[in-house]
């Protein structure tokens, strides 16, 4: 039976149901699975044809218990989850060039055209789900409530918004810093009328958001009140709803297509929670032969893998670089602590429990001195597992333009699929290697860029060819939205007002 554990004190194993409540541990780690389910020995035939509910369905029952979830139970859950997005198949596998054997995936189609969809509408009801179970008979303010408080600057917030609008017994706050989101991200926010939903606009930057974020967070007192939860990218059921789409890439290449050369994914990475997921994939006995980390500036992914140094200097700064890409836009990676655990335990540690003390030394050395150093044998285990490749503003907008005139005529890609694009056509030279490289945004959400790289080109119209209906129809919709200082008091504050006006209705 699957039960999970911390990064950092691998000794105490606790349910599913805990570790995706908490998020974070108590000790500041991640949790793992205590070991990785392996697939039946005929899933390569017997998965082949299942749709992308179905595959998500059997890959959930590996690691979430059967005491946890009913069979029953779960796939209800997958099946709604999955039944919001715009494309049957969910996550399509489009063709780019048969030539240079480099397909697309497009993980845009969910609710808020960006990845951040597959994972959360799958977390937005489990939530509710753990939550309705406990309340069974409660009445009023008996009832476990949970209150999700986040900062984003662009999708997060309303990939998370869409997640969790309606839910019974939870509600959100989303901040984000005024003038400082494209009015595209933020209409998506505002927009979403459900009473559950707030949105707080407050007056600084990004980094004011977050930090207020952590305060609330460190608030006993006004957690104990409201139970303050967090959807950020280090909960695990992010990472578990995204392994499926590794799975039905894999078969939709090779049955749409027809290829039978072994299969390499490209991902474009900011905290590596997308391509954590294709690591467990194939360490579940997907053959993936090879895993690469797409970065754009902000690249200690690509330095560590070239060093040995996991420093949030690069020599130069140790300042986030703003980019054209700006969901990658991280100074460290949250999610890698989770693939230096098996590194740790596989090259380092002979147990779990010293796993964990050699993963919080090295978060310690993170923290203090801003960098990790791992040794020959660490680096060299590590390199077996992913390649990486650093990605220019300047190349994002080339490979934008290369693919529109050249590579697949007409095709429109965001800038964070170009990163990952621009590293998959790198990596394809000379070789005869599939590539499937991720699509994480539809292109509408990052117009600017876009239209930098396209603008003028012959065939280009983008409020004909790429912006969608419904965000035209932003313009004709109520928005709601709150506004504060950055200032902690005023948000909980706010925070409080809008609970007790929740509970009136
Ligand atoms: C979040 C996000 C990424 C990065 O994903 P990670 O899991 O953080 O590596 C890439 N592109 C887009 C559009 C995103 O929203």
């Amino acid at each position: 039976m699957t039960t999970y554990f911390s990064t950092r004190s691998s000794n105490e194993p606790i349910s599913f149901e805990a570790a995706v409540m908490k998020g974070l541990a108590p000790d500041g780690g991640l949790y793992i699975p205590t070991s990785i389910p392996k697939l039946p020995s005929d899933f390569l035939t017997k998965w082949a044809d299942l749709s992308f509910a179905e595959l998500a369905f059997e890959i959930l029952s590996l690691y979430i218990p059967e005491s946890e979830i009913s069979r029953a139970d779960l796939k209800e859950l997958v099946t709604r989850s999955y039944s919001t997005f715009r494309s049957d198949e969910v996550t399509p596998v489009v063709e780019l060039s048969k030539e240079k054997q480099l397909y697309l995936l497009e993980l845009f189609h969910g609710p808020t055209y960006a990845f951040k969809d597959v994972a959360l509408q799958f977390v937005g009801n489990l939530f509710e789900y753990f939550l309705t179970r406990k309340n069974v008979g409660k009445e009023g303010t008996d009832r476990d409530t949970l209150t999700v408080v986040g900062a984003t600057s662009g999708d997060t917030g309303s990939a998370a918004i869409y997640g969790l609008r309606g839910k019974k017994d939870v509600s959100v706050f989303i901040l984000y810093p005024t003038g400082r989101v494209s009015p595209i991200q933020e209409d998506q926010m505002t927009t979403v009328s459900d009473a559950n939903v707030h949105t707080i606009s407050v007056a600084g930057t990004f980094d004011d958001c977050q930090d207020i974020v952590k305060q609330v967070f460190g608030d006993a007192e006004f957690n104990a009140k409201h139970h303050v939860g967090a959807v950020n990218s280090i909960n695990w059921a992010r990472i578990l709803a995204q392994i499926t789409y590794y799975f039905h890439s894999f078969f939709q290449v090779q049955k749409k297509f027809g290829t039978s050369s072994a299969i390499k994914y490209s991902v474009p990475t900011g905290n590596f929670g997308d391509i954590l997921a294709g690591f467990y994939a194939r360490r579940m006995g997907l053959p993936i032969q090879e895993l690469t980390i797409a970065t754009n500036s902000n690249d200690i992914l690509d330095r560590f893998l070239k060093t040995g140094s996991y420093s949030k200097s690069d020599g130069a700064s140790a300042e986030v670089h703003a980019t054209l890409s700006p969901a990658m836009d991280i100074l460290v990676s949250s999610n890698f602590e989770r693939f230096l655990w098996y590194v740790a335990r596989e090259n380092v540690a002979s147990s779990d429990a010293e796993a964990g003390a050699t993963l919080n030394k090295w978060m310690q050395s993170l923290k203090t001195d801003g960098v990790i150093t791992v040794d020959a044998k660490v680096l060299g285990a590590a390199k077996s597992e992913f390649s990486s490749e650093r990605v220019s503003d300047e190349q994002t907008l080339e490979t934008i333009k290369d693919v529109f005139t050249n590579i697949s005529k007409g095709y429109i890609l965001d800038p964070h699929s170009s990163v990952g694009v621009t590293a998959a056509l790198r990596k394809l030279e000379g070789t005869d290697s599939v590539y499937i490289a991720l699509s994480t945004a539809h292109p509408a959400k990052f117009s600017d860029a876009v239209d930098q790289a396209l603008k003028g080109l012959e065939g280009y119209n983008f409020e004909r060819d790429v912006l969608p209906q419904e965000f035209k129809d932003f313009a004709n919709k109520d928005k709601k939205k709150l506004f504060s200082k950055a200032d902690v008091k005023e948000v909980e504050s706010i925070i409080e007002e809008e609970l007790a006006k929740e509970k009136k209705q």
